[in-house]
């Protein structure tokens, strides 16, 4: 049997660790050739590599998502390079600084709001004009349970996964009729360097972490991978505008 994305051309952004790659990699193993795209060099050749040991095709974009020339050349390189783009995981994403708001430095500010949501933007700005092009695709974008809730000390990064579900909605009604679906994912919280950061490596607060999700465990990337890719499968058709929590019941 044929694989199921045999042919198509995924594109993740952030795909050097985390979740990012875990999407590069779920793509790859249902066929799909990838674009891996990322602001650090060292870590996207890895995911190639990986990538590459699935046995599909992938090539590796340095691209600073909060740039606009780095996205243009990056969403154009992938089209020139395999003619099309069916999947966009616009996923590059930073938490930016703890502090209440009225502390909140304004540089930290300025940056998590460039990547997370002038990223998203400006992706799916250049996605949307390839997708129009070729007839159709397919937008996931990493928002998160801070994008349908408040959390505290970490205002910048809240707005930015609010800004995030916004988007989404927007773009998901402007281009429902064009063959373009866009939706974003909400994880919870997921067992990638970012968290490892967070807690600076102390067990015992990863272990606080665990305890207090539902399920009594962190997520891990692939399981927000599994969804990302269900979200671009057929069997998700008629699923367009909507913000899929991948959090272990934590929003329930
Ligand atoms: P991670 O730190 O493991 O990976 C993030 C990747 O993004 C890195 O490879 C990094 O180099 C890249 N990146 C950072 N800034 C970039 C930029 N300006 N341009 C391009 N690439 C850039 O993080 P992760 O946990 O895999 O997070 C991925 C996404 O998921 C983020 O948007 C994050 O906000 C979101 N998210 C994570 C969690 C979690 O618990 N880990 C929960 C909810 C949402």
């Amino acid at each position: 049997m044929a694989p199921q994305f045999g042919g198509k051309v995924a594109l993740v952004t952030g795909a050097g660790s985390g979740i990012g790659r875990a999407s590069a990699l779920a793509f790859a193993r249902l066929g799909a050739k990838v674009v891996v795209a990322d602001v650090t060099p060292e870590a996207g050749e890895e995911t190639v590599a990986l990538v590459r040991a699935e046995n599909t095709d992938a090539f590796f974009v340095r691209a600073d998502v909060s740039q606009r020339a780095d996205v243009e050349n990056l969403i154009h390189s992938a089209a020139d390079f395999y003619g099309r783009i069916d999947f966009a995981h616009n996923n590059a994403g930073i938490p930016g600084a703890q502090a209440l708001l009225a502390d909140y430095p304004e540089e930290i500010w300025d940056r998590v709001i460039g990547i997370n949501l002038k990223g998203v933007w400006l992706c799916m700005k250049y996605e949307l004009q390839q997708m129009l092009k070729q007839g159709g695709g397919v937008i996931i974008n990493t928002s998160s349970v801070a994008g349908l809730k408040g959390s505290q000390g970490v205002s910048a990064y809240v707005a930015s996964k609010h800004g995030v579900v916004g988007l989404t909605r927007a773009a998901a009604l402007e281009y429902a009729r064009n063959n373009i679906r866009v939706n974003a994912i909400a994880p919870g919280t997921i067992h990638t360097a970012m968290i490892d950061r967070f807690t600076g490596g102390d067990d015992r607060m990863l272990q606080q972490f665990a305890e207090g999700e539902p399920v009594g465990r962190l997520g891990t990337p692939d399981e927000v991978a599994q969804a990302v890719t269900w979200l671009c499968s057929d069997g998700a058709s008629f699923i367009t505008g909507a913000v899929l929590p991948v959090d272990g019941g934590r929003l329930a």
